[in-house]
């Protein structure tokens, strides 16, 4: 037997397999790469804990998820009953992560979630944490989604509705337009650039950003693309297209720099 077969797919393991290549990469050097192939760029998902890492400086973080908050700082934000009613797993915080850190030296509250996380009522929680607790801070709110947290029909390989209500949704738009008001930064970081359908799953910033390897287009990217057009050419016209709404491409190596010189921009401004 062929030793590598043995870890193909394991991702427990200690190898990845890259889908774009077919490498192996070995998974403590993949993660060090910050979970981009070595071999031909392509970007792997990365879980919302190691998100956080990137994004972040180093122990700067300080945990609003739910299970972990404390009650006093639940009841301040007037979440404790919402949180109370509710059950999560203890491996819920690999679904989505939410925290206060500091990203070039700037307190800001940062949401991840995690990509092939199906939107439900640990996201609604999470997320109502971190709004608040921006606003109640006057601090900058960053989001970061992936597209592939949504769950996929097997037909089209396409999103299908999220667990997530409609009055959920428009629930949370409303509370982030709390911080507009207030005249925070929101900003929103696409992990996918297959964007199709996001807009109605969760809530965006003013600002969006989409990751992408620098001019490079692998494989799967270009296999997710044509698969993107497809869909669209069958579904409605009224969709937005893949591109409409991004504002800005950003490879994932420079993503925290970036986040840090747009957060010096709104603090001058
Ligand atoms: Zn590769």
């Amino acid at each position: 037997m062929n030793p590598a077969t043995h870890y193909k797919d394991r991702r427990d393991g200690l190898w990845y397999k890259c889908k774009a290549c077919d490498e192996f990469v070995f998974k403590q050097a993949l993660e060090r790469n910050l979970y981009i192939c070595p071999s031909c760029n392509y970007y792997f998902p990365v879980p919302a804990e190691s998100r956080q890492c990137h994004i972040l400086s180093p122990d700067s973080w300080t945990n609003l998820f739910p299970t972990v908050a404390p009650p006093s700082l639940l009841q301040s934000l007037e979440i404790s009953d919402l949180v109370s009613q509710s059950v999560f797993s203890d491996s819920s915080h690999r679904l989505i992560a939410a925290g206060q850190g500091d990203i070039s030296g700037h307190p800001t509250i940062l949401a991840v979630v995690h990509p092939f996380a199906r939107a439900q009522r640990l996201h609604f929680i999470t997320l109502l944490i971190a709004i608040r607790a921006a606003v109640q801070n006057a601090l900058p709110l960053i989001t970061v989604y992936s597209n592939d947290s949504l769950p996929k029909s097997r037909a089209t390989d396409c999103p299908i509705q999220s667990e997530l209500s409609f009055p959920e949704i428009t629930y949370l738009s409303t509370e982030m337009e709390q911080l507009s008001e207030a005249s925070l930064p929101q900003i929103t970081v696409l992990t996918d650039t297959n964007v199709g359908g996001l807009s109605t799953k969760f809530p965006l910033g003013d600002l969006i950003l989409a990751e992408r390897e620098n001019g490079h287009t692998s494989r799967a990217s270009e296999l997710s693309h044509a698969s993107h057009i497809r869909a669209h050419s069958e579904s409605s016209l009224e969709e937005p297209k893949c591109d409409a709404f991004i504002d800005c491409y950003i490879p994932r190596q420079d993503l925290s720099a970036t986040l840090g010189n747009l957060l010096d921009f709104f603090g001058k401004t």
